[in-house]
């Protein structure tokens, strides 16, 4: 049976699930459909706007922190995504977020960018940040004692409080190492840790408040790597507030990151919640289309192409590291759609000779037009039922500004609503008035 729907997002991380949301409130109907997990497994869970400028050129240093983002957007290069949806974009794509995120997340009562303590004992300016988060912000003048364990290499507590120390942040940290008070191989995930800590395996709670007290000391909060529970993080993170007399909060870590796999969930279940139908384990290998419109999206299930047919498209694949963007010795394309994406002939020209340099691949993707539509190499748009999101667009170094998530809730934000509303013939606005 042919598969049709008003609009069609291709993507499962922020921005396809932003995207998708955005047009389920135009009153389309919406199916996302992605290949694998999305990049959120491997990322810290925070929703970052903006942290830094960074010009086109490459020798220049990014400006930051950046204090309030809103006030910093017009200082982007031309080509920035967030120059294509504006202020009003970026607002959107906030208030999709908090909507499908509710009290999970902190930081929608101001502009200004909230300053979290990050397990390699830096500290990083971000939008939104999930509340188990909010305890540990550097704004706050705490003495602080920061707490690893034995055998996860992920997090050194002491290294971390020493360079947060460094860094002069306003209050005094410690770092402590202690046993987890449940005995894993020594290459067990955070995930594992996480369910013995929800299921109070062999008093897990207690003994690790046992553990902490030794080395509490006066310190009026504690921070773990964010492995406080996983469905019962709640109630474990209040038992150790009790049972310390501290407040407790967590520090998002490297992956597998189980704030990054948290807010999947809630991503997902606000899509079940909005009716869109989701399809995940195949990949889009291509597409159908009557002259400049697509008609429908060719996915590879076991070897043959089912078409799934829609009004609207959105391309929300992700970069080069969600696979929406790939490259081998010669080019750089737009795997499903053939979109054109500029890049240097020389390969060499590719990257910067710093590590940490303005390279050039990190701005790779397509590139949109006003109506964040993807572009032939002669400006005019490749496919008029056609508009990307997030990671798969070129312009902007979102790790080094750290920007990604923002960008990715902003032009899903944008590219979802205008899918729909081009799908059903309403405007969102008259949608909400009715
Ligand atoms: C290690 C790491 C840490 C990060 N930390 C932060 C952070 O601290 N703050 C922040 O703001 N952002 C962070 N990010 C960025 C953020 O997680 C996202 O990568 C970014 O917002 C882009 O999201 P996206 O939705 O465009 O793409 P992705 O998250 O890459 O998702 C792409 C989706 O498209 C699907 N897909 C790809 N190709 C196909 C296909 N052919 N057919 C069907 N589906 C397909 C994938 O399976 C996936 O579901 C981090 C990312 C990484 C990797």
């Amino acid at each position: 049976m042919a598969i049709r729907e008003d609009v069609l997002v291709v993507g499962g991380g922020i921005a396809g699930a932003t995207a998708a949301l955005a047009a389920a409130e135009t009153g389309a109907q919406v199916r996302l459909i992605s290949h694998k997990k999305s990049t959120l497994r491997q990322a810290s869970g925070l929703i970052d706007l903006l942290g830094a400028v960074v010009e086109d050129d490459p020798a220049s240093e990014p400006s930051g922190p950046v204090a309030d983002p809103f006030e910093a957007v017009d200082r982007l290069p031309g080509a920035h995504p967030y120059n294509v949806v504006g202020v009003e974009g970026i607002r959107e794509g906030l208030r999709i977020f908090d909507g499908a995120v509710g009290d999970a997340y902190a930081g929608a009562h101001t502009d200004r960018n909230a300053l979290v303590l990050t397990h390699g004992g830096t500290v990083k300016p971000t939008a939104r940040y999930p509340e188990s988060v909010a305890p540990g912000l550097a704004s706050v003048e705490e003495k602080t004692l920061l707490v690893g364990f034995a055998g996860l290499t992920d997090f050194d507590a002491t290294a971390a409080a020493a360079h947060l120390d460094a860094t002069g942040v306003p209050f005094d940290v410690d770092g402590a190492t202690v046993s987890f008070p449940v005995e894993f191989r020594d290459d067990a995930l955070t995930t594992r840790l996480a369910k013995a800590l929800d299921t109070d395996e062999s008093n897990a709670r207690e003994r690790l408040a046992e553990a902490v007290d030794d080395h509490l000391d006066g310190h009026e909060r504690v921070g773990f790597p964010a492995m406080l529970g996983d469905d019962e993080r709640r109630e474990v993170r209040a038992e150790l507030e009790d049972r310390l007399g501290a407040a407790v909060f967590e520090i998002p870590t490297g992956p597998p990151s189980l704030l990054g796999l948290r807010l999947e969930d809630l991503l997902f279940d606000a899509l079940d919640e909005a009716g869109v139908r989701i399809a995940s384990g195949n990949p889009a290998v291509g597409y159908e289309t009557d002259g400049g419109r697509i008609e429908s999206v060719l996915v590879d299930r076991r070897g043959s192409e089912v078409p799934y047919s829609a009004d609207e498209f959105v391309l929300a694949t992700g970069g080069l590291v969600g696979k929406g963007i790939d490259s081998d010795r010669e080019s750089v394309t737009e795997p499903i759609f053939g979109c054109h994406v500029p890049h240097p002939e020389d390969r060499y020209d590719w990257s910067y000779p710093e590590a940490f340099g303005a390279h050039a691949f990190a701005r790779f993707g397509v590139v949109p037009d006003d109506d964040l539509r993807p572009t032939d190499a002669s400006g005019e748009a490749e496919f008029a039922n056609l508009r990307a999101a997030g990671g798969v667009l070129g312009g902007a170094d979102t790790a080094r500004e750290k920007s990604a998530a923002g960008v990715s809730l902003a032009t899903g934000a944008y590219a979802g609503r205008r899918a729909g509303e081009n799908a059903t013939g309403e405007t969102a606005v008259e949608e909400a008035t009715r």
